[in-house]
């Protein structure tokens, strides 16, 4: 099975509980921003710009866990900013675990193996010693690392901490290989940490799922080998989604100046082209999401927004309309249910309700519309359960080959950021037109943003993403 029975059961009886009840709206994946503060500073995030990043700014323990309550998704995505950094995400996670909910930590893999080192410290017994020796062996821990596990004092045995279950997965933020995963995160040695990471999740039992974000300058090949690598870590899934970037200014300049929209945007034109072996992907790898929002992305079949059925909270509130548009910030889930106009927003047979809603085609407006059969077709039911009850894909071969298409930055000498970035923002790259990618715009020149792409860990400026893609491109044509 591509998901696990227990967590298809839950997730499914979900789901025929409302639809008997006929409730109109309700949410099947909570995103909670416990806090936005992150340890790393990636090129056009949205989150650590929209949003405080003070530390002082995170929402209370107790109140995380009263709106997983309140809102009742059977699953909780944590994210932020970076969802490690919260005092409290064991607590979080074990709160989170009681009210018996599927919960994915959104992360960018920096601080996994201290969380999971910290799990060993607090369950050592000598019966971990094989465990201890392969990590060992592998060097994902240290021989110091390994001693402290062992010489844990009582205050280490004691902690709470994230233990491996089926009911939880890390969701680790990857956003290409090597070379363009470092230079998006603005830090070298972040995509090996990953790895490191993901390999120190399986060795220990965990599951480990992936976030992707596609860009309109994502190199659709090098996706393909990325999900290769990953599968040959025996990653348990991904997710992929289209990013997106409403900015009022280019749409401006789209109509007085006669640009092509495809010039600033991602659009559904070009997201479907960049999907367009979505169903291909989804059946050599163990790509999550409902085959219906699959046929969507590929342009066989339209599907309407169901924002409200994976609700944002942070510490404003409940945001509406959408995780990537904020139209206002509620105190409950059912008062943002009833007084946000939903019928204002989304895309209906190819009729934009809100411009902003034009180009988008996001996981989290979208996905749930596949699998609660908004616009119901034939046959949809039994292909979602086909795809999700049907054998998971084979784990993709290693190889020393796929190594060396993987780590193709820092690991090999040519990711050395200060160097990349010279090669990025020389002159030659310079000519495709992209701006000075790792120019930070001040805080006053970031306007018209008024919905931003979503997907990965946060919510990236798609327009500066694409620049430093585009200059990525050129450099790897060298
Ligand atoms: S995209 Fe994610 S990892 Fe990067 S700075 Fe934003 S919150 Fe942090
Ligand atoms: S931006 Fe996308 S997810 Fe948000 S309301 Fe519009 S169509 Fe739905």
């Amino acid at each position: 099975m591509r998901f696990p029975l227990a967590l298809t059961v839950k997730i499914a009886s979900h789901i025929v509980k409302h639809k008997v009840r006929k409730t109109p709206k309700f949410a099947m994946v909570l995103q909670l921003e416990p806090l936005h503060t992150c340890n790393l500073t990636c090129t056009g995030c949205g989150r650590i710009r929209e949003y405080s990043t003070n530390l002082k700014d995170m929402v209370p323990l107790e109140k995380c866990l009263a709106v997983a309550s309140e809102c009742d998704a059977p699953m909780v995505s944590i994210c932020g900013g970076e969802p490690l950094i919260y005092p409290k995400i064991e607590e979080l996670v074990a709160g989170l675990r009681e009210q018996g909910r599927v919960i994915y930590i959104c992360t960018n893999g920096v601080f996994m193996r201290k969380k999971m080192r910290d799990y060993l410290a607090a369950i050592y017994t000598p019966a971990e010693e094989p465990k201890l020796l392969r990590l060992l062996a592998d060097k994902l821990i240290t021989e110091k690392e390994a001693e402290a596990i062992r010489n844990a004092n009582e205050a280490a045995r004691s902690k709470v901490v994230i233990r491996p279950t089926k009911w939880m997965y890390w969701n680790v933020h990857v956003d290409g290989l090597e070379f363009t995963h470092d230079l998006i995160v603005e830090r070298e040695g972040v995509f090996k940490e990953c790895v490191e990471a993901i390999k120190m999740a399986k060795v220990l039992g965990y599951q480990v799922a992936t976030n992707t974000t596609v860009y309109k300058e994502t190199d659709v090949q090098e996706l393909e080998e990325m999900f290769k690598y990953l599968s040959s870590l025996e990653v348990d899934g991904h997710t992929i989604s289209p990013g997106y970037e409403y900015d009022a200014a280019k749409k401006d300049m789209v109509k007085r100046l006669g640009k092509q929209p495809e010039d600033f945007f991602l659009t559904r034109k070009m997201t479907r082209q960049k999907f367009a072996r979505i169903q291909e992907w989804g059946e050599k790898f163990t790509i999550f999401g409902t085959p219906v929002y699959q046929e969507f992305l590929a342009g066989k079949r339209e599907l309407t927004c169901t924002a409200w059925a994976i609700p944002t909270y942070n510490v404003k509130g409940w945001k509406a309309p959408c995780y990537l548009m904020t139209d206002g910030h509620y105190d409950g889930y059912q008062e943002m249910l009833t007084k946000v106009q939903w019928e204002k927003y989304g895309v209906v047979d190819g009729v934009a309700r809100d411009p902003r809603c034009e180009n988008c085609m996001v996981h989290c407006g979208y996905d749930p519309s596949g699998a609660l059969g908004t616009n119901y077709q034939s046959g949809d039911n039994w292909k979602n359960f086909a795809y999700n009850f049907g054998s998971k894909p084979k784990p993709y071969p290693a190889s020393q080959e796929l190594m060396k298409i993987a780590f193709n930055g820092v690991s090999i000498g040519k990711g050395h950021l200060a160097e990349a970035k010279a090669a990025i923002n020389s002159p030659r790259a310079a000519m495709n037109g992209a701006q000075a990618a790792f120019s930070r715009k001040p805080e006053a020149e970031e306007h018209h943003h008024e919905a931003h792409a979503g997907g990965s860990c946060a919510t990236p400026d798609t327009s500066e993403r694409d620049a430093l893609l585009a200059k990525i491109k050129e450099v790897k044509k060298d």
